[in-house]
């Protein structure tokens, strides 16, 4: 009986990791960020609303504004130059002073990339993974912000290549990111596989470039989407891979 080989046990040879909230922990380190902003700005006082209020706030414009980057609906000069005013306008802080939220917002751009937090089990997992596979990540968030947060977070030594959107001139879920990704790492769609938490760019985004999928989804929310694989934790990638 012939023995197969050791590399058919591992159908890929390649993985694609999206970074925020796969890898590095964004709701942790924007979080953090908030809560240093709130302080220094004094916002308890200038802006009559609580530290709770602020992150929640954040969270839902912030949501809203990347989905409609996602979508090519607006830049991300916009998206920066928007962010703080309609998170303040909708805790009802209209009145602050339109230079001070500039400023606010430059330096939550300034200060979150230098946060390390990542999600459990990330470095373990891409431990893990570096001897048997070349790793890559695929992003569509900000090429000056990314680099900063892999190296923030040391995670940059697990990759070979960083596939930016804005180096691809494609974001996810165009096929084009994932075209221009394969063209870069010399590999066809079969050997690869894209683990990322956001059903839209990552998962549709792979289907359309036909690669095959690892959901992370920790919340466990439900959906109609057929994927190849759904994990709700990191160390789950050790039972596929
Ligand atoms: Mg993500």
């Amino acid at each position: 009986m012939e023995i197969a080989p050791y590399k058919n046990l591992r159908p890929y040879r390649h993985i694609f990791f999206d970074l925020d909230h796969t890898l590095w922990d964004y709701e942790v380190n924007s979080r953090e960020v908030l809560l240093e902003l709130y302080t220094h700005y004094d916002l308890k006082i200038l802006g009559g609303f609580t530290d709770k209020m602020f992150v929640r706030a954040f969270k839902d414009i912030n949501d809203q504004l990347w989905d409609q980057y996602n979508h090519g609906k607006i830049d991300s000069n916009s998206l920066r130059d928007k962010r703080f005013m309609l998170i303040l306008a909708s805790l009802g802080a209209s009145h602050l002073d339109r230079k001070l939220v500039k400023e606010m917002g430059n330096n939550y751009l300034a200060w979150c990339p230098g946060k390390k937090n990542v999600i459990p089990h990330a470095h373990e997992i891409l431990r893990y993974l570096q001897g048997h596979y070349q790793l890559h990540i695929v992003t569509n968030g900000f090429e000056d912000m990314q680099y900063t947060k892999l190296n923030s977070s040391n995670l940059y030594r697990y990759f070979d290549c960083i596939i930016t959107s804005e180096k691809a001139g494609s974001k996810k879920p165009h096929p084009g990111i994932f075209e221009f990704g394969l063209e870069q790492i010399g590999a066809t769609t079969t050997e690869c596989v894209m683990i990322g938490d956001n059903l839209e760019a990552d998962i549709k985004g792979a289907q359309n470039a036909n690669i095959d999928q690892i959901y992370f989804n920790p919340l466990q929310k439900t959906h109609q989407e057929e994927i190849t694989y759904e994990i709700s934790c990191l160390s789950q990638i050790k039972e596929i891979l």
